[in-house]
């Protein structure tokens, strides 16, 4: 089997090339290794490649394993890339280090008084539900101007959009179109792209790309 080292090299250099045809500088590209379902044993190899962001999308599952992996790998840094439930949000405030998944007034609301009561400022990524399907978490398109200024009232720290694209069709009209958002909305950052399609999504514009499966093999079973 091939070590997390060489699949944290194989993904750098692939990120590396695809920066390099889409003119961009490849340090203004995050790689979220996303560690979910895998436990500390399996995460230990990429933090000892040098691998230093990590992405988890559950809050308890995260709690279990990060608060030992950061005692020996301090400047590790943690985000939320799963839906979070408004009573969470002070447990998430006190863990991670950027939360992906904003998606609704009631959770601007959460997570300004988590900010406040944790003397803490997490920055976030407005989840927006690009493909318009019903069972999918994030703000509809049109909602997404009104979340956007009540976050910005409540003076949270908006660093950017966030968005999964429909399983099953061509990914790229989806991310241009968050790119367009971003743009049009004054916002810096762009999470998007994932094992299968990260490559695209950074000669459209993405500025952290969330990785699980190409480095950690198959979640499961
Ligand atoms: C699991 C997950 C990823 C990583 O997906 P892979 O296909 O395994 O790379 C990225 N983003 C979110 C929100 C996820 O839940």
């Amino acid at each position: 089997m091939e070590s997390a080292a060489t699949r944290l090299a194989d993904i750098e250099s692939r990120i590396a090339q695809a920066c390099k045809i889409a003119g961009r500088k490849a340090e203004d590209v995050t790689l979220i290794a996303i560690s979910k379902t895998h436990d500390g044993d399996a995460i230990t190899p990429l933090l000892e490649a040098g691998q230093r962001v990590f992405g988890e999308n559950r809050v308890q599952e995260a709690q279990g394993k990060w608060p030992q992996l950061r005692e020996r790998f301090p400047d590790a840094e943690l985000h939320l890339v799963g839906q979070l439930q408004s009573n969470k949000a002070d447990d998430a405030v006190e863990l991670f280090d950027a939360i992906h998944s904003l998606d609704r007034p009631s959770l601007v609301k959460a997570l300004a008084r988590a900010m406040d009561k944790a003397g803490k400022r997490v920055p976030l990524f407005v989840q927006v539900n690009i493909g318009a399907e019903d069972q999918k978490g994030g703000c509809p398109i049109g909602e997404l101007p009104a979340l956007l200024e009540q976050a910005r009232e409540a003076e949270l720290p908006l660093a950017g959009l966030m968005c999964v694209p429909p399983l099953g069709i061509e990914p790229a009209p989806f991310f241009a179109l968050l790119d367009k958002l971003a743009a049009d909305n004054g916002l810096e950052g762009r999470s998007m792209g994932m094992s299968g399609d990260f490559e695209t999504a950074i000669m459209l514009g993405a500025t952290h790309v969330r990785v699980g499966t190409a480095l950690f093999g198959k979640r499961g079973g």
